[in-house]
């Protein structure tokens, strides 16, 4: 056994499948959650229930354990920023801090030259009035927002009384890209230069969650070399250590835009679970806590589809699967519509 304990913060499905990973590396796991049903208890070796700025709780949590990474954004930066003052936080709390801001985000996108949508700050209600130039739009509450969560489309500015929104918090109005198509690139960077990357990876969106993801990716050469490209200085210039998801817009005009960054293992990157030597993570595991890097090595084009809230109910009764189907049940308690249950993966041709 060896002798690492890794301390994840967060107890989703990203969690669970993080600790799996870690499993095989005969990592030891210690989950962190402020959720008392986190399904990630059932696939890690020690689980501490506490709020996110639990001082006591977060000490116990840090005597427990060698090194820390996490499966959300969401996290108080004070919090990662206090622990990473007594044990290695990875990846940087600054890094997330950037991250999960959308604002600051799309503005390091942009200094690096990378093509975002176009995008404005919205302090205040008045604020909208001279951003007509940004309509059709959709308004995102600059933090915590997460499978479309605290975002409201904008056709007209009249749209705007229509809907309750709360303007005492930051938010972030985008002008709406003309979709052709949506990809990520999910990398793995161990260190300067050194990393593995998977090939772009195509999702379909329902209701602003993700739903399928394949690959390859239909797109063209072009834009399979420039989002490979576009990820890579992304987390060359972050310094990052472990998997990044940069999730990408492909619009009508052929033209690629970065939409998001996930400082972290991402649902579109689960397939890479059964089409890969390695997933992403297994790959997280091994850049956090300083493994080999082994070559990435495709053995499979792949499909992979999520199910929400009640599309579980068949595949808990026992439903046939084909040899070429892996079926993944995230163990949450409660089925929640919109709730991402789980999902199934298909090695294709
Ligand atoms: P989340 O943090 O919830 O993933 P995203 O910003 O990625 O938020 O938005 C979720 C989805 O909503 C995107 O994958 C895309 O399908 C759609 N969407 C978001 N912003 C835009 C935009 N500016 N133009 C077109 N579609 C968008
Ligand atoms: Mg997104």
């Amino acid at each position: 056994m060896s002798k690492i304990n890794l301390g994840i913060i967060g107890g989703g499905q990203l969690g669970s499948m993080l600790a799996e990973a870690a499993k095989k590396l005969e990592i030891r796991t210690i989950i962190y959650s402020d959720d008392t049903n986190a399904p990630a208890q059932n696939f890690c070796d020690d689980f501490i229930h506490g709020h996110y700025s639990d001082k006591e709780k977060i000490l116990e949590f840090i005597n427990k354990v060698n090194l820390i990474t996490y499966e959300f954004e969401n996290i108080p930066y004070e919090t990662l920023n206090e622990i990473n003052k007594k044990k290695p936080v990875l990846p940087k709390p600054s890094i997330n801090r950037l991250i999960q801001h959308r604002l600051a985000e799309k503005d390091f996108i942009n200094k690096l030259n990378l093509r975002t949508t176009q995008y404005a700050s919205v302090e205040k209600k008045s604020d909208l009035d001279s951003l007509n130039d940004l309509l059709p739009g959709i308004l995102k509450t600059l933090t915590m927002g997460y499978d479309g969560k605290g975002q409201y489309p904008i056709n007209e500015i009249k749209d705007i009384n229509i809907k309750n929104i709360d303007f005492s918090k930051g938010f972030i109005l985008e002008k709406k890209v003309k979709l052709k198509k949506e990809i990520s690139i999910i990398i793995t960077r161990f260190g300067n230069n050194n990393y593995e990357i998977y090939e772009p990876i195509e999702n379909i969106h329902e209701n602003q969650i993700l739903k399928y993801s394949k690959i390859p990716a239909e797109i063209s050469e072009n834009i399979f070399n420039q989002s490979k490209e576009w990820a890579t200085s992304i987390a060359e210039e972050l310094k990052y250590i472990g998997t990044l998801c940069v999730e990408f817009f492909i619009d009508r005009n052929e033209n690629l835009y970065v939409n998001e960054i996930a400082p972290r293992v991402h649902n579109s990157g689960h397939l890479t679970i059964n089409a890969y030597n390695i997933s992403q993570f297994e790959n997280h595991i091994r850049a956090v806590c300083s493994l080999k890097k082994i070559p990435l090595r495709k053995l499979s084009n792949a499909k992979m589809v999520n199910l929400i809230g009640n599309q579980i109910k068949p595949y808990r009764q026992n439903m046939q699967l084909k040899d070429n189907e892996f079926f993944f049940d995230y163990l949450k308690k409660e089925i929640k519509d919109k709730r991402k249950m789980g999902h199934i993966t298909t090695l294709t041709q």
